[in-house]
């Protein structure tokens, strides 16, 4: 038979179908070795037909990989999708589908070599034939003979390899080797407590399996049970004899939702997570793919889960920038979600306490169906936001990191025995400029978005539409030269915070003190064991966290993600604002959060501290399309790296060449079109440019033009890729 084989080069000159003939039969989705120029590969058949078009000698298959295939025909079809979508190599779809460490048959399934009696004759036969000063011999029979089946190492160990050998040689001990699963978070185990869900959860559940929509948005207050929600629907999805995928920004982050998941499926949940080892990653894999476990928890990349019969997608805290992989394939999430609901005909539910515009507008507009839970279980009250100016406190001469009232909530909550939360806005912010005085932010003129700080040239530059501002000596609102913002770093405010109360334990969580695997999971759990009273960290401690006894949190520079040179600002800071406030008060204890800001006058922040989601989407989605940002249109930036300047030039040309044109013929789609140098011209040793363009919504057709005519001129020495909507311009 034919073999139609993509190999495993992800490269566009490559990325073809070849024949190889093939003396075995072979399924699609198997893995073989083929010839390949000079060399042997790894390729995936992808389809087996009877003969070949092809005129010349086709050459043979060498090996095939797998009996069972490795990829599915759903797989197969997704590639397809992602192929013409993002304009990606099959090779580099199909590698997405395995783990990264099954190509090159670098990991195999971890065997045991287990032992039992032999079935066929009996303990007493064999116990009597045996002599009788031969205690050891005795012994491991007896310890078998109710029909246990134990590993050989162990037995070596507690009767002696001599004895072993020897019931093995008169056949009265059978060996087998059997996969072994080496399992992660094995130490995890928890209870599941049930509980009746509220009438919200009834009806939420109740809508998403009755929607003839395939996507639910579950919106759904921070408290308001939606986990439990997740549970239950997975649950019932498998109690049909389906199984479930469920996604989650970071699943070490979330150590509650880890144990709430074990607790309740226990074996049947294998969980996928960047941090495993490799042969963690591989049974877990294995365990789906050959049906054993049947759901599968993770973040991004559990989204190619290898699931056959899914009958739930769930997407965790859908607004979430993780969702989008910023580096190849550069793919969205809910794109692929949205692909596998409708293959599988199940349905997608996409859950927020704060959805993204893009998708609470596709909820609004009927294209979603929408679920609310808009309080908390037993109507438990949201917890009270106090802003503090941090202009005034500058004017009293405070200059610690910690408002006055911020220090006395602290001080009551400590005292009280509660736990407290500090967290620390700390991305990408000093190259934004502020007037710590009045608050004043340098924005564009033309944007509405706030500009970048360019100590090269000592100049200020909007990153969307390159306008470049002469740098501010003073404020232009008030006059004052306190015109560079310098922020604090966690050590500083856990030191801050020692000086302050010195009897108290603090932990500290930020890229610096979880370098480890399991190390957010450790600082999380001690929190939760209360072994420290206050627990200071950045944007990895605003996820789903559930801890009962934290009543205050403080957010000492509510304000920085407002400053953030991305469309988006505004929406991150009320996202991140909603989910940080939302770990405060949600057991009995009513919950504070303080709120320091140098713009309490922001409505972002007004919206956020009286949880108005409404508001804040009506002001925002209107914003976005009276300056035709997302969703009103879509960015896309060209990208030419290379670390010869003068061929990244070279090839900045013919790519503007060829879109200029494209430009020229569509001018009334383009709300902006320019060829610059990067913000940051070089990065990892490459010279970057780029072609920056803004296309007004619905051009799905001239995107696609882009991807054609600029994808091609990747050469040996420059790369070309594209991004869209990119969360990071720099
Ligand atoms: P969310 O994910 O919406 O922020 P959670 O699912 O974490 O909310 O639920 C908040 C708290 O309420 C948790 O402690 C959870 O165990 C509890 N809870 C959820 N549903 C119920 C229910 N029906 N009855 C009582 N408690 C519940
Ligand atoms: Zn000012
Ligand atoms: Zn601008």
């Amino acid at each position: 038979m034919v073999a139609q084989v993509i190999v495993d080069i992800a490269h566009s000159e490559v990325d073809k179908i070849f024949d190889y003939f093939c003396t075995q039969e072979v399924k699609p989705g198997c893995r073989v070795v083929v010839p390949f120029g000079n060399i042997k590969i790894e390729g995936f058949v992808i389809g087996v037909k009877e003969k070949t078009d092809y005129q010349k000698q086709l050459k043979p298959v060498l090996r095939v990989m797998d009996e069972v295939p490795a990829i599915t025909e759903e797989n197969l079809s997704l590639m397809r999708f992602m192929c013409d979508k993002y304009h990606i190599p099959c090779a580099l779809a199909l590698r997405q589908f395995l783990p990264a460490e099954m190509r090159k048959g670098k990991v195999r399934e971890k065997l045991v070599k287990v032992a039992k009696l032999n079935p066929e004759i009996p303990v007493l036969d064999m116990l009597s034939s045996i002599k009788k000063n031969a205690k050891a011999q005795i012994g491991a029979i007896n310890y078998l003979s109710d029909g246990k089946v134990a590993k050989i190492a162990d037995l070596n160990k507690d009767y002696g390899n001599a004895a072993i050998t020897k019931l093995v040689s008169c056949n009265y001990i059978l060996t087998e080797e059997v996969r072994f699963n080496r399992s992660p978070y094995g130490s995890v185990t928890g209870e599941h407590k049930d509980v009746e869900l509220v009438k919200e959860q009834i009806d939420t559940i109740h809508s998403v399996l009755t929607t003839d929509k395939t996507v639910t948005l579950l919106y759904g207050v921070t408290g308001s049970g939606k986990t439990e929600v997740y549970l239950r629907l997975i649950k019932k999805t498998l109690d049909e004899g389906k199984t479930a995928i469920m996604l989650v920004p970071e699943i070490s982050l979330t150590p509650q939702m880890l144990t709430q998941l074990r607790a309740t499926f226990k074996d049947t949940a294998a969980i996928l997570h960047s941090g495993l080892s490799a042969g963690e990653k591989f049974d877990e894999w294995w365990r789906l793919r050959a049906g054993e476990a049947k759901v599968a928890v993770g973040a991004r990349s559990a989204i190619f889960a290898p699931l056959e019969n899914l009958g739930l997608i769930i997407i965790d805290e859908e607004h979430d920038g993780s969702y989008v992989s910023d580096s190849s394939p550069r793919y969205d999430t809910k794109d692929i979600a949205e692909f596998r609901a409708k293959y599988n005909g199940c349905k997608l539910v996409l859950g927020s306490a704060t959805p993204s515009v893009t998708t609470y507008l596709k909820a609004k507009s009927g294209e979603y169906n929408l679920a609310v839970m808009p309080e908390r279980i037993n109507k438990k009250p949201l917890p009270e936001m106090i802003i503090a100016d941090m202009r005034k406190e500058v004017r009293r001469g405070n200059n610690s990191a910690f408002s006055s009232v911020l220090q006395e909530e602290l001080k009551k909550c400590v005292e009280s025995g509660s736990q407290a939360i500090i967290f620390l806005n700390r991305r990408g912010y000093s190259q934004m400029v502020v007037c710590r005085e009045c608050g004043y932010v340098a924005k564009c003129e033309n944007c509405d978005i706030a500009l970048n700080y360019h100590s090269v040239g000592n100049h200020l530059k909007c990153h969307y539409c390159g306008a470049t501002y002469k740098m501010l000596t003073a404020c232009p609102e008030c006059g004052s030269v306190h015109i560079n913002y310098v922020g604090t770093g966690t050590q500083k405010v856990v030191n801050d915070l020692k000086a302050l109360f010195p009897n108290e334990k603090i932990l500290r969580m930020d890229n610096d003190t979880t370098s480890t695997k399991e190390g957010h999971y450790k600082i999380l759990s001690a929190f939760g064991r209360h072994e420290a009273s206050i627990l200071v960290g950045t944007q990895m401690i605003a996820k789903g966290h559930d801890f009962p006894s934290v009543t205050l949190v403080g957010i000492l520079d509510a304000d920085m993600s407002l400053l953030f040179a991305d469309y988006r600002s505004g929406e991150r800071t009320f996202q991140l604002i909603t989910q940080v406030a939302g770990r405060s008060g949600r057991a009995d204890e009513k919950g504070v959060v303080v709120l320091q800001t140098y713009q309490p006058d922001n409505p972002i922040l007004k919206f956020a501290t009286t949880y108005d989601y409404k508001g804040f989407f009506e002001r925002e989605n209107s914003l976005r399309r009276v300056t035709c940002y997302p969703p009103y249109s879509t960015i896309l930036r060209v990208m030419i790296e290379s670390e010869e300047d003068e061929n990244a030039l070279t090839t900045l040309k013919s790519v503007n060449d060829k879109l200029i044109e494209l430009f020229n013929k569509n001018r009334d789609e383009f709300l902006f079109y320019n060829k610059m140098k990067s913000p940051i011209k070089r990065l990892k040793n490459k010279y970057r440019y780029q072609v920056l363009m803004r296309i007004r919504e619905g051009n799905d057709r001239l995107i696609d033009e882009i991807y054609k005519l600029a994808l091609p001129e990747t050469t040996s020495k420059t790369l070309v890729y594209i991004e869209i909507n990119p969360s990071n311009l720099s």
